[in-house]
């Protein structure tokens, strides 16, 4: 049984450089088969990115201006390539004049300085070079740099509905792969072929110069060569981008099986899931084999192609040595050598060069797609900036959805006075996060309002709305560093002090600093070296240490402890005191102490009322009540 995925049939079998960083992402079991693969394919959204893309002088006038500060360099660097190109069938040429001057005559005297001003040539050269390649590099960091950071900035200004629709996988592969293949066109493709192209001209001028008949010979060859470049350069790409495919495949699925090795032994998958990437391992080592077979055959016919010409070289040009009228002297023949070597060896270079442009054009493409991401909304340029927030919150008749057609919430309508606390209750799916996005203006209402102090959250602020606004959401998330360093992320200048005392208050510090380093204590990859408790315990000091005006608390449906469940409750009163707080719970110990409950169902709001209220009404929230308390 192979699962192995079929390359795609037109060969355009697409590769993001990057896919081992991008599969990184831990999925949720280690289960691999072709079918998996076609997903995985799709969610990081290559399937339908294309490695390459024609020149295009609108993106290359684009990527230029990215250069404009560092004008200076850039300026030196074309000197240099100017240099470049004619240096090297200047050395060839001044080969043959020594021979055919000094050498000839036997004038030793001469011969000293013509190879003192040949050496002092080839320094210069040699220096130009190094400033070339100097250069280049630091034009290409300079604009990739500038490229990502605009890249980065520009995504922490749009919008929550542009995540939910981006895998996280792509993002990645739009700063590494792409901005990569960037900087390969910046620093390389220009530069590299104007010195070659430089190099083949003023190597075709001087050998015209000196036998015209023998320059024809040579362009007479040129074009086989080009031929055989394009024929194996294309194949040779195609076979590249296949094997670095299979060989993301293969990280991913690693990552994905180490990820879920759970799931794999507890299910008794591991002769499955071995099976499986012995397939994907045998499909790279033939990706790698067709590469290797046509690099092999490739190089020693390339070979094979210039010495057969050096042969008809030196018969041709031997023929032109010996005539009897108008011989060609012998230091004429060897500079000849030399310029058609230094004519043809471009010739790979640049088709190598072409074929990266293409693919920086491909990645230049989809960054700039990026940058030219309009967020969905902004803020209004008058967005309102209230001095003060009571923390009244209100929403009016809401509607919303995430994708067009599918409404998610119905005429959403409750208050929260300042200082109250909501509990919002429901069935999973019903609709609680998606409030709370509202009111966090992650998201804006597709009809209806949600009234902020009496504001339309529209005409808010942003940045002072989520300055007073504190969201500990469902799946709570710490950053790689250590506790300290999570929960003082939100209050840069926060002092150790501060967060201790923000745990004191929490009345949870002891509990935190009995863990093994206490406050220094590495969080590991998204809080994997915490309990799930614990992790919350961070998340509302980080909340705490905030301290907002209005605080949202959507509660993990994962079953806690008893103890562990009467400190967080603990915990989470301590933290809502004093501000407008909304707990979107699934424990109803939660609910007793809220002043406010919103019952949804199905995204509209089933019954609201005191909680008191609510039970002795015998509804669908005294119905939930009756059963979970027995
Ligand atoms: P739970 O109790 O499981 O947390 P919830 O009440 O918080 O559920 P929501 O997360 O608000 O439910 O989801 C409400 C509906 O919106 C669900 O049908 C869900 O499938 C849909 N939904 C949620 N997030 C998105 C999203 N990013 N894109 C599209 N649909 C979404
Ligand atoms: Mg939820």
């Amino acid at each position: 049984m192979k699962s192995r995925p079929a390359p795609s049939s037109d060969g355009s079998d697409q590769s993001d450089r990057s896919d081992a960083a991008a599969s990184a992402r831990p999925k949720v079991a280690g289960i691999v088969d072709g079918q998996t693969i076609s997903h995985l394919r799709r969610e990081r959204g290559d399937a339908d990115e294309r490695a390459q893309a024609p020149l295009s002088f609108a993106l290359i006038r684009r990527l230029l201006r990215f250069t404009g500060p560092y004008r200076r360099t850039m300026i030196g660097l074309f000197i240099t390539v100017a240099l470049r190109g004619i240096q090297l069938p200047v050395l060839a040429w001044g080969v043959g004049a020594i021979i055919n001057g000094p050498v000839a005559r036997g004038d030793l005297g001469q011969l000293f300085w013509s190879v003192a001003a040949f050496t002092a040539f080839a320094l210069f050269t040699e220096l130009t070079f190094r400033y070339r390649i100097k250069w280049a590099l630091e034009i290409g960091e300079a604009v990739i740099h500038d490229l990502r950071s605009a890249m980065f900035r520009h995504w922490l200004g749009l919008t929550m509905g542009y995540f939910n629709r981006q895998p996280v996988g792509r993002l990645i592969s739009r700063l590494t792969g792409d901005a990569e293949n960037v900087r390969v066109g910046v620093q390389n493709v220009l530069f590299v072929s104007l010195v070659s192209i430089g190099q083949m001209l003023g190597c075709a001028v001087l050998m015209a110069v000196e036998d015209w008949r023998l320059f024809l010979l040579v362009l007479g060859i040129a074009p086989i060569i080009w031929g055989l470049n394009l024929y194996f350069r294309k194949r040779l790409s195609q076979a590249y981008r296949s094997q670095s495919d299979s060989f993301s495949r293969i990280t991913a699925t690693m990552a994905e099986s180490v990820s879920g090795i759970r799931v794999t032994q507890s299910f008794s998958r591991e002769r499955v899931n071995a099976d499986h990437f012995r397939a994907l391992v045998e499909d790279h080592a033939r990706y790698n084999y067709t590469a290797a077979r046509l690099g092999g055959t490739f190089l020693p016919l390339l070979d094979l192609n210039g010495q057969l010409f050096m042969a008809l070289l030196v018969v041709v040009g031997g023929g032109h040595v010996l005539a009897a009228e108008a011989p060609m002297t012998l230091g004429s023949m060897v500079q000849f050598f030399f310029l058609a070597g230094l004519f043809f060896s471009p010739i790979t270079i640049l088709g190598n060069m072409f074929n990266e442009a293409l693919t920086a054009m491909a990645g230049a493409e989809r960054v700039f797609s990026i940058l030219d991401t309009a967020p969905e909304w902004t803020d209004p340029p008058d967005a309102i900036v209230p001095d003060h927030l009571a923390g009244h919150v209100e929403l009016r008749d809401v509607g919303f959805s995430y994708q067009a057609g599918r409404p998610v919430l119905h005429g959403v309508s409750f208050t929260a006075a300042a200082g109250q606390c909501v509990a919002i209750v429901g069935a999973t799916g019903s609709g609680k996060s998606t409030v709370a996005g509202l009111i966090a203006k992650f998201y804006l209402p597709e009809s209806g309002a949600v009234l902020i102090d009496g504001h339309d959250t529209r005409t808010l602020s942003s940045p002072w709305l989520h300055a007073h606004l504190g969201i500990v959401p469902q799946q709570n998330h710490l950053f790689a560093g250590t506790i300290y360093e999570n929960i003082r992320i939100v209050k840069p200048g926060a002092t150790r002090e501060d967060v201790r005392a923000a745990l004191a208050k929490l009345d949870c510090l002891e509990t935190i600093e009995s863990i093994p380093e206490g406050l220094d204590a590495e969080v590991g990859e998204r809080g994997s070296a915490l309990s799930l408790g614990q992790r919350q315990l961070i998340c509302f000091a980080r909340a705490m240490i905030a301290d907002p005006r209005i605080l949202i608390l959507d509660e993990a449906t994962s079953a806690i402890d008893p103890l562990t469940e009467a400190r967080t409750q603990k915990a989470m009163r301590l933290l809502m005191a004093g501000r407008t707080s909304f707990v979107l719970a699934h424990r109803l110990s939660t609910l007793r102490h809220a002043d406010w409950v919103v019952v949804m169902g199905d995204g509209k709001v089933v019954e609201q009322g005191e909680p008191g209220e609510l039970i002795a009404g015998g509804g669908a929230f005294a119905e939930l009540w009756g059963r979970a308390v027995g």
